[in-house]
């Protein structure tokens, strides 16, 4: 801004502020008359107002002109003076009107121009600021871990909860490859478990007289008597008995002599009963029935008659709660286990799919295996995430460290397939169950 135009911005400044307020007074109906009287007193000795004089001027000539018209002979010299004087005066004001009125046009644009200027400072600023703030929300959001931001922003569900203390994996092919291996060994030691006769297996019950430690004794005393060198493995189950586990052919033979004579309250453990899954059965058909109707509609089983009621025991049916066909889970008769799993099985209208049933049983309260939640003896229920016991996993305090099996302390969740405690446990009931005869020729 030069020099020059800053002056006379000064000089125009006190002019127009003037004219400003006297076309507010002048033009605002509003103002009380009492208040306009007072104001025209005091500004007696203020220079009149182009627009007081503009209008004092008309009213003057149109007074006079009126007076004069009604003279005879009309406008003297001195009335004709007068109206010039008034008509003067009048063109004095309308220049003061037009340069008040050019000096505020100017005041206008300018301070329009600079509140541009403002405006344009303004949203430099701001987007300056803007860019500032979304760096260093980048920033922080860098520098902190992954799981820390995933627990404070996603919603508390199962999936979010765990996924916090899933360890980012650095190389996804080497973890999948790991899956791969783990999985490959699982399938391979569960396929061993169940090939070949069931484990042996023997239990000593203790009685009201005889507690464990003292039928252990005695079968000790009883084995070393026959054999010197046993082979044995015992475990001494919850319910208080005493399971022992022959390792070897000689041993197995003592331990069946011992338990056929009665003594030391040894009694041979009878093998587990293999289970099958039927798909596709008929919502109507009544459990009970089903043994029975499988054995009558699929001839090429060979069912005995004698086996034919109790051959397959349902245990408790799966899949969906609603529609045509239910599914079945079945305990086996071994003799017919390879035939069923063989052979396209009809029952009434449907050709049933039946698949072999491994699984183990879990309980989701304390994450256990071998029993389901009705029959857990836990009085709280453990965290599938950190494995302790009094919250739930949405709840968890340790949901940003990795997670803890409740079975094998593993750094995976208690429900993990391949957590080894699970594979050991179902191996072992694989090993247990009696899948009978392999089929004697290939269908
Ligand atoms: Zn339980
Ligand atoms: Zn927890
Ligand atoms: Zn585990």
């Amino acid at each position: 801004m030069s020099s020059a135009h800053i002056a006379s911005d000064e000089e125009s400044t006190p002019d127009a502020s003037v004219t400003l307020d006297s076309f507010i007074s002048e033009l605002s109906p509003r103002q009380p008359a009492t208040k306009r009287s007072g104001s025209t007193v005091d500004a007696a000795n203020a220079p009149m107002s182009p627009v007081k004089r503009t209008k004092d001027a008309l009213s003057f000539i149109t007074l006079m002109v009126g007076e004069e018209a009604t003279k005879k002979p009309p406008f003297k010299v001195d009335a004709v003076r007068a109206l010039l004087g008034k008509v003067g005066e009048l063109q004095e004001s309308i220049s003061d009107l037009l340069a008040a009125n050019a000096s505020l046009n100017g005041r206008l644009s300018e301070s329009r121009a600079q509140n541009a200027g403002l405006v344009a400072q303004f949203a430099a600023v701001l987007s300056e600021r803007e860019a500032a703030c979304a760096a260093k929300i980048a920033t922080a959001l860098k520098s902190r871990p992954v799981t820390e931001v995933l627990h404070t922003s996603a919603p508390q569900t199962f999936a979010n909860v765990t996924r916090v203390g899933r360890k980012k994996s650095r190389s996804r092919s080497r973890n999948t490859a790991r899956q791969k291996s783990k999985s490959a060994a699982r399938a391979k030691k569960l396929l061993e478990s169940r090939s070949g006769p069931p484990e042996e297996a023997f239990v000593v019950t203790p009685t009201a007289d005889k507690d464990v430690t003292a039928c252990k004794n005695e079968l000790w005393s009883v084995i070393k008597k026959h054999n010197s060198a046993p082979r044995i493995h015992s475990i001494v189950g919850k319910s208080g008995r005493l399971i022992i586990k022959p390792q070897d052919k000689e041993t197995t033979d003592l331990l069946k002599k011992i338990g056929r004579s009665k003594t030391c309250n040894l009694t041979a453990d009878t093998p587990l009963l293999p289970r099958l899954r039927f798909d596709h059965v008929d919502r109507e058909i009544d459990p009970k029935e089903l043994s029975d109707l499988v054995a009558l509609q699929n001839l090429e089983l060979n069912v005995d008659p004698v086996d034919a009621a109790d051959f397959i025991s349902p245990v408790f049916r799966t899949g969906p709660m609603e529609g045509v066909s239910a599914s079945w889970v079945c305990s086996i008769n071994p003799k017919y286990y390879s035939s069923l799993l063989a052979l396209p099985i009809f029952v009434g209208l449907m050709r049933c799919q039946v698949t072999k049933f491994d699984r183990v049983t879990q309980c989701y309260r304390c994450f256990r295996f071998g029993h389901p939640v009705a029959y857990c003896k836990e009085v709280d229920a453990a965290c599938v995430h950190c494995a302790k016991a009094g919250h739930l996993v949405a709840d968890c305090p340790s949901a940003s460290l990795p997670p803890r099996c409740a079975n094998c302390g593993g750094s995976h969740s208690a429900t993990d397939v391949l957590c080894s405690a699970r594979t050991a446990f179902q191996a072992n009931l694989l090993r247990r169950t009696d899948f009978g005869a392999p089929p004697s020729a290939p269908l």
